[in-house]
């Protein structure tokens, strides 16, 4: 379906929970969030009825994400059945990485074709720091066991942040020229209550200053601009949501684990699901989708994220 700027949406975030194994500084809170009555998230019959909806619609890519959606029990049973609604033709995941030693072959069974997995360091102390509790030797393992695993597609998340992983880019993009994945640098996003200020935000232009051998790819690589070094094995992407923003194509619609959904990451609008039948569920998407603004206005360290949420409540 298309919204009222012409944008076509085919693309729906689901996020299974909010709660998460990590606690990312600038994601959650030290303490973690309070959990939520069972009651107010979404139930796995009405997150497959959401997605069946959202296919009637004519979306058809479906991301699983959190919080972290592999510390969900019922994961693998939501992603096989996700995977076999008609008119979903792909399923991927962002994970952390901390449980795919054990989850990156079912999860491939059970249909999840791509994987995000997120790594912002390669300094054991720096990881510890950052995730205020992980261990960077669980997430390699569990990377290891994505590539292992035959996923169609992995890609590594760098949360570009000033004074902190700005002396990594060059190690971080390095990765692609000795295994088969892509890593891409993401913008620091004012969102929450993260702890960061101005002087953690750098521009994805930092990278290209860092590495000047890096080559435009000219391939489409949705919200990430692609580039490749010499002799590598996969992309270098980056994601610029405040330095250069892509809302004119942007194509999403997000569902928060308490059945909101989401028109767009920045905005407070909100359009409940929870307890509709899927007639229901797609009336209100088709709200959402009308709703969905044309850009997310001014982002940056003056004015911050409009959205009430902090991103492991929201879906990342
Ligand atoms: N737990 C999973 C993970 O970490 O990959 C999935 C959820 S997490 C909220 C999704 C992505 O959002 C991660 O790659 C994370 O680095 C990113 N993220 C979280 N807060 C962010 C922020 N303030 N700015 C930019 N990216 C952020
Ligand atoms: Fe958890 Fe992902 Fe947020 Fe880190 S970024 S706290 S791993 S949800």
């Amino acid at each position: 379906m298309r919204d009222r700027f012409g944008r076509e949406i085919n693309y729906l975030r689901l996020s299974v929970t909010d709660l998460c194994n990590l606690r990312c500084l600038y994601c959650m809170p030290e303490e973690g969030i309070p959990k939520k009555e069972h009651a107010a998230m979404l139930t796995e019959d009405e997150m497959i009825r959401a997605v069946e909806a959202a296919a009637s619609l004519g979306i058809t890519k479906l991301r699983i994400t959190g919080g972290e959606p592999l510390v969900k029990k019922n994961i693998l049973s939501i992603c096989g059945r996700a995977a076999a609604v008609p008119g979903i033709r792909e399923v991927c995941m962002t994970t952390n990485g901390i449980r795919l030693p054990e989850l990156a072959v079912p999860l491939r069974e059970a249909g999840v074709k791509r994987l995000n997995i997120s790594l912002d360091t390669l300094d054991p102390e720096k990881y510890a720091r950052i995730t205020r509790c992980g261990k960077l030797t669980d997430a390699l393992a569990g990377i290891r066991a994505a590539l292992e695993a035959g996923y169609d597609k992995i890609k590594l998340n760098a949360v570009l942040i000033g004074g902190f992983n700005d002396d990594e880019i060059e190690a971080l993009a390095s990765l692609t020229l000795r295994y088969p994945l892509d890593m891409r640098f993401i913008e620091l996003m004012p969102m929450g209550e993260n702890g960061f200020g101005k002087e953690a935000y750098l521009p994805y232009t930092a990278v290209l200053d860092r590495l000047p051998e890096l080559e435009p790819t000219g391939e489409e690589g949705g919200a990430a601009k692609l580039y490749r070094l010499p002799g590598c094995l996969g992309n270098v992407g980056l994601i610029s949501p405040i330095g250069a923003h892509f809302c004119g194509s942007c194509n999403r619609l997000r569902l928060t684990a308490d059945g909101k959904l989401k028109p767009c990451l920045h905005s407070s609008a909100e359009y409940p699901i929870k307890g509709l039948d899927r007639e229901g569920m797609a009336e209100a998407m088709k709200e959402a989708i009308l709703g969905k603004p044309e850009w997310h206005g001014a982002l940056d360290y003056a004015n911050r994220s409009q959205s009430q949420r902090s991103m492991n409540r929201i879906g990342g």
